[in-house]
């Protein structure tokens, strides 16, 4: 099993943070085959040394509402999709062993790490929590709840849906300054691109951004795209553990 951790570069020991691949299996507990999606994340997650049924998930819903979570919201939506965290997607937290969640095919998932406090969280950002600006309401609510400095943040990305496919409405371009491509007379999206500097401009250092440049429609044999597969796309799990 290849363990993807996107804040490996930095050379932490104590903090987990991986995302599953499609060799994984279905993370999800809503979308796509769900028949095995538990026994994916307990096998892919031993692998870390993260008990599945730990794990605090989402009801995604594309907007910019970021959950603070403790002990006391261990394992909601980690056996059964009814208890996951409505209306939220991200998470932060500054308390151990708690792994926290995302899930996606396309969308962009944004590991931040604070080494200081230390805190964690992840964030779900497809277009839509792009346009919200979800990266700069998570710097900001680790400011506030942390004492997070930007400059001291270390971020990762996981897999998604790149400039090289992601191809928008023509009349996309008011909503976006910049990431914006122009191919062929029709307009691509860099989800990450925007997301970087979205951070930059909160004050997190470029250096301290890890991208692993993976997309999941050119490489749709080892990550699920939901422009590609629609709804029977499965998920990808992103995880992230103060230890
Ligand atoms: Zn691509």
């Amino acid at each position: 099993m290849r363990i993807n951790n996107p804040l490996g570069k930095f050379g932490l020991k104590d903090i987990v943070s991986v995302f599953s691949m499609r060799q994984d299996g279905n993370m999800s507990l809503c979308y796509g085959d769900t028949r095995e999606s538990l026994e994916n994340r307990k096998k892919f997650l031993s692998a870390v040394d993260i008990d599945y049924r730990d794990l605090i998930c989402a009801k995604q819903v594309h907007g910019k509402n970021i959950a603070y979570v403790t002990q006391a919201d261990k394992g909601r939506g980690a056996l059964d999709y009814d208890s996951s965290i409505s209306d939220t997607d991200g998470f932060l937290t500054d308390k151990k062993n708690l792994p926290i969640a995302i899930l996606t095919a396309d969308c962009l998932s944004v590991f931040v790490y604070d080494t200081t406090r230390p805190a964690a969280g992840i964030l779900h950002a497809g277009w839509r929590g792009t346009e919200k600006n979800i990266c700069s309401q998570g710097i900001r609510l680790m400011q506030e709840k942390f004492g997070s400095k930007p400059d001291e943040l270390l971020v990762g990305f996981g897999p998604s849906i790149r400039s090289c496919c992601c191809k928008m409405d023509n009349d996309f371009k008011s909503n976006f300054p910049f990431g914006l491509i122009n191919r062929d007379g029709s307009v691509y999206m860099d989800i990450a691109l925007i997301n970087t500097k979205q951070l930059v401009d909160c004050g997190v250092k470029q250096d301290n951004i890890f991208d692993p440049e993976l997309c999941t429609l050119s490489q749709n044999e080892d990550f699920f795209s939901f422009r590609k597969e629609a709804q029977g796309a499965g998920r990808m799990i992103s995880v992230i553990m103060l230890r």
